[in-house]
């Protein structure tokens, strides 16, 4: 039996963080007031099928607050929940290397001097990094441990273009070979379960990701969320979301493809419950989560051990 990840059969996000500083981090995630390209008419109007327009950042602090403001009323919480905790800021709300350099400069410097900040992450699409902001990236990589997440969501343009993503794989490849010549880490993201994607399509952009060997891997559950196009989609007939069992059953096949050195942050998405149309079961993401877990036991799998 290979080594398990602090007990879990997949590489966790708090078993890297607690191999690299030795303690609990907790993400504190902060809004920077960032709009999206292919919202405001420079890419793409109407946005990616499935986005809320509370810009996939449901859950951070509120824009309108300083970012001094924002952290520290998330941290409070935070820090009744879990002692001694040390901090990631998180930009995840909208684009977050859409503005001008020297917003984002201040944006970027303002969260990482916070209490116990021990890491920053930024949240973009891939084709939304200028050159001035690559040299930031760097720069900001060397004053404390950078992550950037980028938006794929699926390998395959025919995909991006149902999805409205106005942005294709080849951009993709270009902003993470940068980034990764960098030095800076990249999580990246894939929802399965999009119109018209089969099991082998959502398997291949898995494979072929893992093969990239980026530093982490969220991969989402497609929610279909109230007055998005996707709802529109879905109440006219034209996909099905997964039941649950077929979902925990790919998302192992999944794991077990996965090199067991890709950090998986997630394995399905969060959504307001009371924005959710479909798939209803997932709003117990613990279920969800347990269920997972007890279908790698039961195969005996561990992370990569059909990478
Ligand atoms: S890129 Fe992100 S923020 Fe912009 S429309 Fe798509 S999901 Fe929403």
């Amino acid at each position: 039996m290979q080594e398990l990840f602090l007990g879990k059969r997949y590489h966790t996000l708090d078993y890297f963080f607690k191999n690299k500083f030795g303690t609990k981090i907790a993400k504190i995630p902060l809004s920077g007031g960032f709009t999206c390209p292919n919202r405001d008419g420079t890419k793409g109007t109407g946005g990616c099928i499935y986005c809320s327009g509370a810009l996939s950042g449901d859950f951070a602090g509120k824009a309108e607050d300083s970012i001094e403001k924002q952290f520290s009323d998330i941290a409070d919480m935070m820090s009744k929940k879990w002692k001694n905790t040390k901090y990631m800021a998180y930009f995840q709300t909208g684009t977050g290397t859409y503005a001008d350099i020297a917003k984002l400069e201040y944006l970027y410097n303002a969260a990482i001097s916070q209490p116990d900040v021990v890491s920053l992450s930024v949240a973009t699409r891939p084709d939304c990094i200028s050159k001035e902001c690559f040299s930031l990236l760097e720069k900001i990589s060397k004053k404390t441990y950078l992550t950037v997440e980028l938006g794929l969501q699926s390998v395959h343009d025919t995909t991006g273009r149902i999805i409205n993503r106005q942005s294709t794989y080849a951009e993709f490849l270009q902003s993470f070979t940068t980034l990764k010549n960098l030095g800076i880490d990249v999580c990246v993201h894939l929802i399965n379960g999009l119109p018209f994607e089969t099991v082998d399509m959502m398997n291949e952009s898995v494979r072929t990701v893992s093969e990239l060997l980026p530093w982490s891997l969220k991969l989402h559950l497609l929610h279909v969320i109230r007055r998005t196009e996707c709802e529109k989609m879905y109440n006219r007939g034209e996909f099905r979301t997964f039941e649950k069992d077929e979902y925990v059953s790919l998302v192992c096949d999944q794991l077990q493809m996965i090199d067991k050195r890709i950090v998986m942050q997630r394995l399905t998405g969060d959504g307001k419950r009371d924005e959710l149309v479909a798939p209803l079961w997932s709003i117990r993401k613990f279920e969800l989560l347990n269920s997972i877990d007890a279908e790698m036991e039961r195969r005996g799998a561990i992370q990569g051990d059909k990478a």
